[in-house]
């Protein structure tokens, strides 16, 4: 009788741990709302740009931080408000970039890929390029790191996208990729003003 009280609690410790085990895996799949779980997949997604985007990367340090939305929505420019999920601004001497919390983990890999490619622009391209070139490379590099990444519903809500601002600018940046590959594309962005 003893020996079976004893297995049985092993029994239920085991189940218990795997449970729990369980759930912490799938919270980590599910949505990013801490930075611990937001570095590794920042790390990963500029791993992606360095190795497969001609070596795509940032001389300036940066900073990562997740907001509320409430906090997103007031640092947007007035014409996002309401629809950012990220923001990137140049504060001087490094790059900031604010994403919004509770992103699931694909939305988090594209959006957190935009803000990086503005930052990249920043170092990288004429200040005053067209918006629409901006927007669309930006939206680019989101789209190849989520294909690398293998999140290709992600990857299409992106290539499916139709509005005047990111959806032409990527068509236009895709058109070049299909014309000059990717380096062609970076070399592109960097010499590009208006581009359309
Ligand atoms: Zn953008």
């Amino acid at each position: 009788m003893k020996k079976f009280i004893i297995i049985m609690i092993i029994l239920v410790f085991s189940l218990c741990e795997k449970t729990f085990a369980n759930n912490g895996q799938n919270y980590y799949q599910t949505v990013i709302n801490t930075k611990e779980l937001a570095g590794p997949v920042f790390e990963k997604m500029r791993g992606y740009l360095y190795y497969n985007l001609s070596g795509m990367g940032t001389a300036y340090p940066y900073v990562l931080d997740l907001v509320d939305p409430a906090t997103l929505d007031q640092m947007a420019p007035a014409t996002y408000k309401g629809m950012e999920v990220g923001l990137y601004k140049f504060e001087g001497t490094y790059h900031h970039i604010y994403m919004i919390n509770n992103l699931a983990v694909d939305d988090f890999l594209g959006t957190v890929a935009h803000e990086y490619a503005h930052a990249w622009q920043t170092e990288n391209c004429p200040h005053n390029q067209n918006i629409v070139i901006k927007e669309g490379f930006a939206d680019w590099v989101a789209y190849k790191v989520l294909q690398m990444d293998g999140a290709l519903n992600a990857a299409n809500n992106i290539f499916y996208r139709a509005d005047p601002v990111y959806g032409k600018g990527f068509k236009i940046i895709l058109g070049v990729e299909d014309q000059r590959g990717i380096a062609g594309v970076m070399e592109y962005v960097k010499k590009t003003v208006n581009g359309e």
